[in-house]
């Protein structure tokens, strides 16, 4: 296996694919619009085509930015760490300032290194956005993906709104249960993430045997984990191997890998759920439809669908059957402020992304992230990653969109298959439809149609969350 990142020489072997001509030539009628309605094949390949001419012309950036991650070493208290390894000694690490020190290092390789590659690659994105809809950034994606980014901003704003006060008690109550010493007020990112990574309740999640343990569920729905081979699970242990999972749709339905690296607790559970929901929804996508339905369109749905199994792991008869824990209300608490943290993060990042896109990089970007984020998180946010901590393409809009769509999800295989449905083998026919259709439907059209809902919203998940706490 390469060392080597090499995506500077694969934009190059495909280059004629991303000339602003081949995007022209795929205007869907109509152009799309904003409203979700016009979509169609053309306008998924359209979209397609504009993120790979924004990767084209970012090549060599890219190939900068991955080299710089895989090589920065930090010194911390004598200790020499990669880069890509800090965020998970962040998280393990007990002593504050410990942890304080190895956050530090940690922004100084991202402000010193990263942040002048980030700065200049949004400068390039932004050009391509003018050159092809004449637009700013935001618009630009707006257009090309068919959603209401404005919209979706309402929703996320009455999100922050309405959660305000729950999300304030339970972080209260979980700083002073699991982060003896840390006053509510001086919290900081760090601190955050450290709570989150939950160490009161690691040792309740047995590291062996985690596929065959994980993947039981599926089998007892009638759904066979790997797809008749189509699906690889690839857990191996590697140096050189990222520290994040991933799901590679090679080839849809045909070859799909589902990469972890464990590294042992309750987060290898949820990953790796994350990444079968991916795996099991392309490697079930029929194999008739035109490609476009099969890999391109609204990854709002692949990421709903992985969302719908990582929150498995909100569901009591789930850790008491699967995961064979006792005790499980206090766990269920902490997921759920976990998840409503997350939420509350991504729904303040919209308006960030929005922001920094439409001012474009400059005086007040940094400081516009850090009150936000703050605000949303109940953490000081730190200023120098207000280029690291942004998503390309707008991938938050899909995030968003997935809560929504895994809410939904969840009360319907509630509603048709009692609350153990994860077991239920009249669930496996119903999964394997809706995985059938590939991303044919975004997120909202699919919940319309397919899962009784007139408008999607977080309505369901917020539900899911307040009958938690
Ligand atoms: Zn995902």
């Amino acid at each position: 296996m390469s060392a080597e990142p090499g995506l500077e020489a694969i934009y190059e072997r495909y280059a004629d694919l991303f000339d602003a001509e081949a995007f022209q030539a795929t205007a869907p009628p109509g152009d799309g619009g904003a409203d979700g309605e016009g979509i169609d094949l053309r306008a998924y390949l359209r979209e397609f085509l504009a993120i790979g001419i924004e990767g084209h012309r970012t090549r060599a950036l890219q190939d900068r930015y991955l080299e710089a991650e895989s090589r920065a070493v930090a010194r911390v208290d004598g200790e020499t760490i990669p880069y890509r390894e800090l965020p998970v000694r962040v998280r393990r690490a007990e002593g504050r300032e410990h942890r304080a020190a190895l956050e530090d290092a940690r922004l100084g390789v991202v402000e010193r290194t990263l942040n002048p590659i980030l700065e200049d690659s949004i400068g390039i994105v932004h050009g391509v956005a003018e050159e092809l809809l004449g637009t700013s950034y935001d618009r630009y994606c707006e257009r090309l993906a068919g959603i209401d980014f404005e919209a979706l901003q309402s929703e996320a704003d009455r999100l922050l709104e309405k959660t305000r006060d729950v999300h304030e008690d339970l972080l209260d109550w979980f700083v002073r249960r699991h982060l003896p010493g840390v006053r509510r007020e001086d919290l900081e990112t760090h601190d955050l993430a450290r709570l989150l990574y939950g160490e009161p309740y690691r040792d309740r999640f047995p590291g062996g045997e985690l596929v065959d343990r994980l993947t039981g569920p599926v089998r007892a729905m009638g759904i066979d984990p790997t797809a008749e081979g189509r699906i690889e699970f690839d857990l191996e242990d590697r140096a050189a191997k990222t520290p994040r999972a991933f799901c590679a749709s090679v080839r849809v339905p045909d070859e799909v890998k589902l990469v972890l690296r464990p590294y042992g607790g309750y987060d290898d559970y949820v990953t790796f759920l994350h990444e079968l929901g991916h795996a099991l929804h392309f490697g079930y996508v029929q194999a008739d439809l035109p490609m476009e339905y099969r890999r391109l369109g609204d990854n709002g749905v692949t990421e709903g669908y992985a969302m719908t199994f990582d929150h498995l792991m909100h569901l009591a008869p789930f850790l008491r059957k699967v995961v064979g824990m006792g005790e499980v209300e206090e766990f269920l608490r902490f997921q759920a402020f976990r998840d409503l943290v997350m939420v509350r993060r991504y729904c303040a990042k919209l308006g960030y992304e929005r922001s920094l896109h439409r001012k474009g990089p400059g005086p007040g970007r940094s400081d516009e992230y850090v009150e936000r984020l703050s605000e949303a998180t109940g953490a000081r946010a730190p200023d120098r990653l207000w280029l690291e901590d942004v998503d390309p393409h707008f991938y938050c809009v899909r995030y968003l969109r997935a809560w929504m769509l895994a809410g939904a999800m969840h009360r319907e295989l509630r509603e048709r298959f009692d609350d153990d449905w994860f077991v239920n083998p009249a669930a496996g026919p119903f999964l394997l439809d809706l995985f059938g259709l590939g991303q044919a439907l975004p997120a909202d059209a699919l919940a319309r149609e397919r899962l009784a809902v007139e408008r999607l919203d977080f309505g369901p998940l917020l539900e899911m969350i307040r009958e938690r706490i």
